[in-house]
């Protein structure tokens, strides 16, 4: 067996350049899918290998296009390796790849904002949360457009620990517009500190590798790309369910500029408003006039923990949301776009 392992590691046999298999297969990047692909070696090695060693680890590539992450992920020597692509455009340069590195390789032609990775991996891969990080990752570089609400859909799933994250704390690699990625990291008091980052940094360790300049990608973004890691906490530092913290999140950063018991008093109808505002900003302890870019986790932590106390007085409040509907849409952080803009001008 050590013999058959060894020899499925080898090499990948020469292969046409990712580029000339565009060409061969006559496959432009559809602008309006952001398809911007990446064609340097070391650039897809380098993101492949910010996420930490893949070597025998089952990985998990989300929009592969023609494969040249995937390479890299295969040259790693992880034991396994599954696409999901939604583009069939990219299936026979997927494939010339699968015959050429020893059945390795799993194309699933699907849409990743749907997909359930529950079953995509070995269950004696699994670890028991709050034990070592499993021995699988998910790496993308997905079209912008899809990168941030698949990020806000995963931190739902790690909270839950569903999707892949029933496997354990399974670490994901990410590509963003280099200004987003900026946010998921930005700590508080930073400029770009928005509602992004108190999400990701609550149920994630996150890292902001790397920036590739826009340049380096065919077709060229008129952005850089930032390259974030994420490692699923053991504990999230506030311990609240997901759709509660998203909303106090949402609020308290409606009014980025103003002082925070603005966006607070958006979570309470009108006729209840001045109480119950003052009642949460007691409780959490925490400045009134303070921006909500300045909040610490550990005061957001006091503030969601305010909220829920006073949603168990009064359940009917958890209707009342700042009079908006609350879903996980894209648009949705396009508000934050707005606000970034707001600031720095
Ligand atoms: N990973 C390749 C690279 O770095 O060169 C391609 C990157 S391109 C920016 C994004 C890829 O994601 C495209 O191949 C596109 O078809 C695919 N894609 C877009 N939306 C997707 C979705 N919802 N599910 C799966 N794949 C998707």
């Amino acid at each position: 067996a050590k013999h058959v392992k060894a020899a499925s590691y080898l090499r990948l046999p020469p292969l046409p350049s990712t580029g000339d298999l565009l060409k061969l297969y006559r496959i432009r990047g559809r602008k309006q899918l952001s398809q911007n692909f990446l064609m340097d070696p070391k650039l897809t090695s380098k993101i492949v290998r910010s996420g930490g060693r893949v070597r025998d680890c089952h990985v998990c590539e989300v929009g592969p296009g023609p494969g040249s992450i995937t390479r890299s992920i295969l040259e790693q020597k992880a034991a396994f390796v599954t696409v999901i692509e939604k583009d069939p455009r990219f299936l026979p340069s997927l494939e010339l790849l699968q015959d050429a590195c020893s059945g390795r390789l799993r194309i699933e032609l699907g849409d990743v904002l749907t997909y359930n990775m529950a079953n995509s991996f070995p269950s004696d891969l699994r670890q028991p949360w709050d034990g070592n990080v499993p021995k699988i990752h998910i790496v993308g570089n997905l079209p912008f457009n899809i990168s941030t609400p698949l990020i806000i859909r995963w931190l739902h799933d790690v909270s839950v620990q569903k999707n892949a994250w029933v496997f354990g704390r399974v670490p994901m690699t990410l590509t963003f517009q280099y200004e987003v990625a900026e946010r998921i990291v930005a700590l508080p008091g930073e400029e770009q500190r928005c509602r992004l980052s108190v999400m990701c940094q609550n149920w994630c360790h996150v890292k902001h590798s790397f920036t590739i300049p826009g340049r380096v990608f065919i077709p060229k973004p008129k952005v850089d790309v930032g390259i974030v890691n994420f490692v699923p906490r053991v504990e999230p530092l506030i311990p609240l369910d997901f759709s509660l913290v998203e909303k106090v999140l949402r609020c308290v950063f409606q009014f980025r500029q103003k002082y925070c018991k603005r966006g607070v008093a958006m979570l309470f109808p009108k006729n209840l408003r001045d109480e119950l505002t003052h009642k949460m900003i007691t409780v959490a302890d925490v400045d009134p006039t303070i921006r909500p870019f300045k909040l610490t986790m550990r005061e957001f932590n006091r503030l969601c923990l305010a909220y829920s106390t006073i949603l168990k007085q009064k359940p009917s409040i958890a209707k009342y949301n700042g009079g908006k509907e609350f879903i996980l849409e894209s648009e949705e952080l396009d508000e934050d776009d707005t606000n970034a803009e707001d600031e720095t001008s």
